[in-house]
């Protein structure tokens, strides 16, 4: 592997954005999504594998750059929200609201809470460990690891059954720069591939595709594989394909573009109900002129076999289609070895996956292809996984 600041590369080389301002995504409360760790185990395992690419850095996108995707509102309010440090900059759903609610009027009946003094709620809930700090981020308790106590804030919400709870993309100072640098790796590839200084760009830490425009969701502050897709549009005049592997949906492209035609949507993600070895078509097929440019498959467990025969149809769909650039998000927690899924893929799949991907964006896109990480939560998987996908995209 080779290091050159943009434009300086050989544009034949996959240009890999990986400077360790994009690696700081990542959220110190939870232990499967440290900063740092991931980009920094996808390196040392590519240079163990002398994997060949140019890595490369970009400047962090600017407030009109994000615009494209999202609402300026959006983007001042999380910018604003993360100098706090505090809270989240997404909202708990329902069902969380109201177990915090239990624990909290369990918390308030003792006054000051450990483990044992309110066991029967937590055998109910789940550990403390795992609440507390969630809760105190929003104010409403003291932790100090071992006991829990309510705030003015925390009694203020017990007493308000309006009142909600910030949800798990907290609100980090630190988050919201990494987001940006991401964005910002994006825009700057989109136009490095359009003006032809390069062919093909991976940004492992990328593909955070549960943000909606206006939105943030589920670890995502700023959608930049949905900021990918806008640039595209403005780069090319043909469609622009959207290819999807991370074992979840991506909810939050999809919906921005549901009504776009000229945006090309496949995505195979694992779906609650599909039994072991079932793969199903689903009702993300597109909205109004939208409609037929989508294909969404909900899988099952799967293992690299079934998951592959899965595949080739997605790719058959997105190739009638003639995209003029293609944007892939490789997500790798559909690995066996990944807490977020129940699959049974080896890294094989993702190497074959990303070898037909990179294929079709040459027979049809001039080779112009983006690929954005998602997901991989398990350390030595994610590293495997992604340099599975860097050999696809390398190797002929
Ligand atoms: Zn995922």
């Amino acid at each position: 592997m080779t290091t050159s600041q943009g434009g300086r590369g050989d544009p034949a080389r996959l240009a890999v954005y990986a400077d360790e301002t994009l690696g700081r995504y990542g959220f110190v409360e939870k232990p499967w999504f440290q900063p740092s760790e991931r980009l920094a185990a996808f390196l040392t395992e590519a240079g163990r594998r002398e994997l060949a690419f140019d890595r490369c850095s970009a400047p962090p996108a600017t407030d009109a750059e994000l615009a494209w995707f999202h609402t300026p509102a959006h983007v001042a309010w999380v910018t604003e929200r993360c100098r706090s440090d505090r809270g989240s900059v997404d909202r708990a759903p329902e069902p969380v609201v109201a177990r915090a609610r239990v624990l909290l009027a369990a918390i308030a009946a003792v006054g000051v809470a450990t483990e044992a003094s309110i066991a029967e709620t937590v055998a109910e809930l789940g550990s403390l460990d795992a609440w507390a700090p969630l809760l105190q981020s929003d104010g409403l308790v003291t932790w100090d690891g071992a006991s829990v106590a309510l705030t003015d804030a925390g009694h203020a919400f017990l007493a308000d059954p309006q009142a909600s709870l910030g949800g798990p993309t907290f609100a980090r100072a630190a988050v919201e720069r990494a987001a940006r640098h991401i964005c910002g790796a994006v825009v700057d590839a989109v136009r490095r591939i359009q003006a032809g200084e390069i062919r093909s760009a991976f940004v492992p830490i990328a593909g955070f595709h549960h943000a909606h425009r206006a939105e943030a969701r589920m670890y995502c502050l700023y959608n930049d594989a949905g900021l990918a897709v806008e640039a595209a549009l403005r780069a090319v005049d043909g469609p622009v394909a959207y290819i999807d592997v991370d074992i979840h949906r991506g909810d939050g492209v999809y919906e921005a573009f549901a009504e776009q035609p000229r945006v090309v949507i496949a995505d195979v993600y694992q779906r609650e109900g599909v039994a072991r070895g079932e793969v199903v078509e689903t009702e993300f097929v597109g909205r109004g002129a939208g409609e037929g440019a989508k294909r969404a498959l909900g899988i099952g467990p799967l293992d690299d076999a079934a998951y592959l025969a899965a595949f080739e149809g997605l790719e058959a769909f997105v190739r009638a289609r003639r995209p003029a650039f293609v944007v892939f998000e490789a997500g790798v927690d559909g690995l066996a070895t990944d807490p977020m899924s129940d699959q049974d893929l080896t890294p094989a799949v993702f190497r074959e996956v990303a070898r037909r991907v990179k294929a079709l964006a040459d027979e049809c896109a001039g080779g112009r292809l983006l690929v954005l990480g998602g997901g991989g939560y398990e350390i030595t998987g994610l590293a495997a996984g992604w340099s599975a996908v860097v050999e696809g995209l390398t190797t002929a």
